[in-house]
């Protein structure tokens, strides 16, 4: 820097110019705005300053980590991120691995004293291998963090020594992270993994027991990886501290309970978007912990009921469950009769069957909201609702309030199992509860989860029972509609014309009457549609015998609304129908759905309109 030397760099600045000026050199002073770094911590403007690094030559790295990605050795989800990793490493640069920093790996480069030569090594050298100098240096540069952590996979088992926990342990299933990293930390794990570890080779039969059989290349150092969303605040901003916005998980969890921020978590976890946190969801999913507390209050009830008449204890269910754990991974133990017992089993071997696709694609939110649906809807709101008459041993015999029993702490223990992932602790409190404190495992975590047993499913009670709820839900809304008093019980008429589908409702005719508070039903040889009050389906009207007179102008709106509805399902369907490349995807059984329900769809359109025409 010659004169300039020690001079502080504003300084500097002032007396360059001075200089330039007193030789007649300087043309002109002028203001300009440039972009100026600054240091975070004390405001200090920063100068670049031209330095000598430490590079990696990435490209033949690069290559083999583009390799196995292309050719499935490892998979990335979602898999928009594949492409984004591989867009990455294509336009990869060479990497500088060393950082002026105290903490870290020492960088293994020595210098000679004498002669300057640079010399890397694995041990510690004690000359120079150009002069024979014996003053060496070692770098004080250390590696960059990327670097360290990259190597983590298999310094963790032991390497550079070959050990019994890299046979075993390496490569490892998924790895699960955020998108930040992946190109700084998943990318050169894989990087580093394919080179250091190239020819090893994972026990064939751990591998096998694994299910990754099929992959050919055992120096990648996982198979999956499953990038995971960001939780962001309500307004979907990212949570920082001077924003103000940070969600304490704390606090959450203290507020509404472990199990209900964590079902919160799963149930938002959509592959590929973040999470908008928001602690209205949170207060819906502590409710959905005290629906599932409730409901074992009853089940435990109705257990205490049978055992004080001496009929059935638990600890029956404990030993037909241990010999069901054999005969059945879906429910155990269940002695399905009735239609709401054949439909609910049908239905949990269902859910079950999703919720597995979900969990093993990672569709998380999918499985969550799967399970919570079930629990809610179908077993709390209808399956218990349907079996508590002949729960109680007076109205029904004591055989069978035994089997209601019975089937109800059965379903429940496989409901918990099935549960137990995305709300660890209650399903543990209850399932304990369950087995009298003495379980078959130690913990629900180590049960085995449901799976789907096709012996247990029965379409046909599906479909029964969803004409049943069709016809508690449609005249539920007409008293709604009608403003019939909740206490007071009405009588309704149902036209169907199909005999089978009388019977059904005839032989159901109980649960119609008390789920829609109903006083009786008649069922008539005509379409009720003209009627006011009633509802149409493609299988059945229905028609609420109320006195009061209906909001004409009201019921049109909701009709012409209605039809509106159809038209544009009709239209739907047909565009779906009238096009060829949908028709020769589809599977033949969604085709064969879409064509029955523009059938359905056409009858509903008539009586709609006729209902309407009668309104005018
Ligand atoms: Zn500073
Ligand atoms: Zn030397």
């Amino acid at each position: 820097a010659g004169r300039y030397a020690g001079l502080d760099r504003f300084k500097a600045r002032e007396r360059i110019v001075k200089d330039l000026e007193a030789q007649g050199l300087l043309v002109r002073a002028k203001d300009y705005t440039i972009a100026l770094g600054k240091c975070v911590r004390c405001g200090t403007i920063v100068e670049p300053r031209l330095s000598t690094q430490w590079f990696i030559k990435i490209k033949p790295l690069a290559e083999r980590a583009i390799e196995v990605v292309e050719n499935g050795e490892i998979t990335i989800v979602p898999e928009n991120y594949q492409q984004i990793y591989l867009n990455w490493m294509h336009n990869i640069h060479d990497w500088c691995i060393s950082r002026q920093l105290w903490w870290g790996h020492r960088i293994p480069a020595w210098r000679c004293a004498d002669c300057k030569d640079m010399m890397v090594a694995r041990e510690t050298p004690t000359k120079c291998t150009h002069c024979g100098g014996a003053v060496l240096e070692q770098d004080t540069d250390v590696l960059d963090t990327w670097f360290s952590s990259g190597l983590l996979p298999f310094t963790t088992l032991g390497w550079p020594e070959k050990t019994r926990d890299q046979d075993v342990f390496y490569p490892t299933t998924l790895l699960i992270t955020a998108y930040e990293i992946l190109f700084f930390w998943v990318a050169r794990m894989i990087m580093f993994g394919c080179h250091f570890m190239q020819g090893h080779r994972q026990d064939p039969k751990l591998k096998q027991a694994s299910g990754w059989s099929d992959k050919k290349d055992d120096s990648v150092p996982f198979r999956q990886v499953y990038i995971h969303a960001l939780v962001r605040d309500a307004e979907r901003q990212k949570m920082s501290k001077t924003k103000g916005n940070v969600v304490d998980p704390i606090n959450i969890i203290e507020r509404f309970g472990t199990d209900a921020t964590r079902f919160t978590l799963a149930a938002m976890a959509a592959p590929g978007t973040d999470i908008a946190f928001s602690e209205d969801r949170t207060k819906g999913y502590r409710n959905f912990a005290n629906k599932i507390w409730n409901a074992a209050r009853f089940m435990f009830m109705s257990v205490d009921t049978a055992q004080q008449a001496g009929v059935w204890s638990l600890e029956e269910f404990r030993e037909a469950a241990s010999e069901g754990t054999r005969a059945t991974q879906g429910v155990r133990g269940f002695e399905a009769g009735s239609l709401e017992d054949r439909w609910i089993l049908s239905r949990f071997n269902g859910v079950v069957n999703y919720v597995n696709q979900a969990l093993e694609t990672y569709r998380f939110h999918e499985a969550a909201n799967l399970i919570y649906d079930f629990f809610w809807g179908e077993f709390c709101d209808w399956y218990i609702e349907l079996i508590k008459p002949r729960l109680t041993p007076q109205s029904g015999t004591a055989t069978e309030s035994v089997r209601v029993c019975k089937n109800l702490v059965s379903l429940f223990e496989a409901a918990l199992r099935l549960l137990h992932p995305v709300m660890p602790f209650i399903t543990e409190e209850i399932w304990q509860a369950v087995y009298d404190g003495k379980p078959p495992q130690k913990s629900i975590a180590l049960a085995v989860y449901p799976q789907t047993d096709e012996k247990q499913m029965e379409p046909r009670a599906e479909t029964e029972m969803a004409v049943l709820q069709d016809l508690i839900v449609s005249v539920r809304n007409l008293r709604a509609e009608l403003k019939v008093e909740t206490k007071s019980k009405v009588p309704i008429q149902v036209f169907a014309h199909e005999p089978e589908l009388r019977m059904l409702i005839e032989q159901n005719r109980g649960a119609v009457e008390r789920l829609a508070n109903v006083e009786n039903i008649r069922f008539v040889e005509s379409s009720l549609a003209k009627e006011a009050g009633a509802r149409s389906t493609p299988r059945f009207d229905v028609h609420v015998v109320y006195e009061k007179t209906i909001d004409a102008a009201a019921e049109r709106e909701r009709l012409k609304k209605e039809l509106e509805r159809i038209e544009k399902e009709i239209t739907n369907g047909r565009r779906q129908l009238g096009n060829e490349q949908f028709l020769s995807k589809a599977p033949a059984q969604v085709v064969e759905g879409i064509r029955r329900r523009a059938q359905e769809l056409q009858i509903l359109r008539s009586k709609t309109e006729t209902a309407l025409n009668e309104l005018r």
